[in-house]
């Protein structure tokens, strides 16, 4: 597959974290701090009660909303539930879907999964989907059937004219909110390898080629140029590093000089032969 250029895609995931005034804090630390910069796409998902608030602080910036889930139905009687149409009414673009935190803790199934990257699609949301292995299956070598199995459930029956609202979020579940253990950046290449090629299978290369994949486990200010560079790895959904404003822009910074390096190298004229 020839490689292509895809725009960094830089997400916030606040999971359970901040206060009304923390959250505000910030929203507006990361629109300011953002600038006015178009190499890096950079979204903020908080808790649902502070979407709207954050969303308030977000519009007209180049930030933007999404939130950490949902449920796969219009409306109806599901107590503590979460519409598709009452995000987009909020001002959210994205949702989080299969996070392995809901997977693991909360029981949620390849099918439910499935479930709600159908219906976030259909009601216009982009979705980003989250996938990866634990470390009883790295170690087990069953990365690749893991990658394979979350995948194609997953993105089953996903109509083919939504693909280009589809992100994938390859976060390996040992290296999540985790400082001894970390993917290297070569572990991160390789699952992205697998993904697209899955992608690819499932949708044809022109798709696969289009995709974003991130990479989320414990990405910092130290560790994201290193991931960054790798073949593939298009952006990072971050955890703990997004709740620190400076941290977070820092990892922002990162995505925009990889973009920079990526377009210099692409505009160098190709060797076709190897030298001699
Ligand atoms: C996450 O929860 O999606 C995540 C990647 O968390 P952390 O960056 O804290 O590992």
């Amino acid at each position: 597959m020839s490689p292509a250029i895809r725009q960094k895609f830089v997400v916030g995931n606040w999971k359970m974290y901040t206060n009304a005034a923390d959250a505000r804090r910030l929203a507006k630390a990361v629109v300011d701090g953002m600038g006015a910069q178009e190499r890096v796409s950079v979204t903020l998902c908080p808790p649902f009660p502070y979407l709207a608030l954050v969303g308030e602080i977000l519009e007209g910036s180049r930030v933007a909303l999404g939130a950490q889930n949902l449920y796969p139905e219009k409306e109806g009687p599901f107590t503590g539930e979460v519409s598709p149409t009452m995000l987009l009414e909020l001002g959210c673009k994205y949702v989080i879907l299969g996070h392995s935190e809901r997977r693991h803790k909360l029981g949620e199934s390849d099918a439910f999964v499935n479930q709600k990257v159908r219906v976030a699609l259909a009601a216009g949301l982009d979705v980003i989907l989250c996938v990866g292995e634990t470390l009883e299956q790295r170690n087990a070598n069953q990365t690749e059937a893991l990658l394979d199995r979350q995948l194609t459930c997953g993105l089953a029956d996903v109509p083919a004219d939504t693909l280009t609202r589809l992100s994938i979020a390859y976060e390996p579940v040992w290296a999540i909110g985790n400082l001894e253990h970390h993917a290297t950046p070569q572990q991160a290449e390789e699952a992205h390898t697998v993904i697209r090629r899955r992608f690819a299978q499932m949708f044809g290369k022109k798709s696969a080629q289009a995709l974003a994949i991130q990479y989320g486990g414990s990405v910092k200010p130290d560790n994201a140029a290193a991931l960054f560079c790798r073949h593939g790895v298009d952006g990072a959904l971050i955890g703990g590093a997004s709740l620190i404003a400076d941290q977070f822009l820092a990892i922002v910074r990162a995505g925009i000089n990889a973009s920079q390096t990526e377009e210099k190298s692409s505009s160098m004229p190709q060797l076709t032969k190897p030298v001699a």
